[in-house]
């Protein structure tokens, strides 16, 4: 399994539902959904996210940022 060392968070106030992450997510872990009438991408697979941070890097209105896991907890 791949290490995973970041998730993506969408800022909902500024994703125009424009899709471009959803297509540039190579395990395509992400989609748009609807809410009130406005599109927005969500990540419907977190487990599935690699945290290559593609998504982040291919939003063109900053709306995605990498928010970095802590290492889990030592299991005692
Ligand atoms: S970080 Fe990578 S795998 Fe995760 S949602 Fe973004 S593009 Fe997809
Ligand atoms: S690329 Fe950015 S603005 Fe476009 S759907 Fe994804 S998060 Fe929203």
């Amino acid at each position: 399994m791949t290490e995973r060392k970041a998730l993506p968070t969408i800022d909902t106030a500024r994703c125009t539902g424009c899709g471009w992450c959803v297509a540039a997510c190579p395990p395509h872990v992400l989609s748009l959904e609807a809410v009130n009438w406005q599109k927005f991408a969500m990540l419907h697979d977190e487990p599935g996210c690699t945290g290559c941070a593609l998504c982040a890097v291919k939003c063109p209105f900053g709306a995605i940022s990498m928010r970095r896991i802590p290492d889990p907890p030592e299991v005692r």
